[in-house]
């Protein structure tokens, strides 16, 4: 279960040569699943085409490097704010949190913090989105729990309440663990009704 909330950071260092990744300059990073969750590889370009592998990467892509700045943190310290609750939530690994971590990362890309790198659909049908911190260079697996148009709003709610502090992570959950149950029982009332699939409504 823990494997669906992943936080990778980005290397400082080439994992393969293990000389210091450049200021501004490409990078290659790749996360490779393992029985344990993923292991992130950040890499020189050059020496992540020439490394002999013995594995396919579940996720790849070119990103740029940036060396870790101090000074940054006075502009947008709201905006740090939800990159924090991410990775709070990320960390608490809480199931009943998913439709919420997702909206967060979605918000959060459309406010440049974050960028998506990848998407994977699984055997099961739920899609994993690969998230990185434009900034920080951190990774977030994320599972896309296809949530409908509908729901989106109330699910953005709860976000902004928690990042006024007006709900608690506990009071969060609760409910939405009741819009769950709500939702699986009006989804078994309904199930005489021929419809599509309702999944494919969800925004993109
Ligand atoms: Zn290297």
């Amino acid at each position: 279960m823990s494997q669906e909330w992943n936080i990778r950071s980005r290397g400082h260092v080439c994992s393969f040569c293990g000389k210091p990744l450049v200021d501004r300059a490409p990078v290659v990073s790749a996360l490779k699943e393992t029985s344990g969750g993923y292991e992130r590889f950040d890499a020189h370009p050059e020496c992540w085409k020439t490394a002999e592998r013995d594995w396919t990467p579940f996720s790849q892509w070119d990103g740029v490097y940036f060396a870790p700045a101090k000074e940054e943190k006075k502009e947008a310290l709201k905006k740090e704010d939800a990159g924090e609750l991410l990775r709070k939530l990320m960390t608490l690994d809480d199931p009943a949190m998913k439709n919420v971590v997702y909206v967060l990362a979605v918000m959060l890309e459309r406010s440049k913090i974050l960028v998506e790198r990848d998407s994977k659909e699984q055997e099961d049908g739920s899609i994993r989105r690969v998230y990185e911190d434009r900034k920080q260079g951190d990774t977030f697996v994320i599972l896309d729990p296809r949530l409908r148009l509908e729901n989106i709003g109330e699910v953005q709610q709860q976000v902004v309440a928690l990042l006024s502090g007006t709900k608690t992570l506990g009071e969060v959950a609760g409910e939405e663990d009741a819009a769950e149950a709500e939702a699986q029982a009006a989804e078994e009332a309904q199930t005489e009704t021929p419809g599509g699939d309702a999944a494919e409504s969800e925004t993109a």
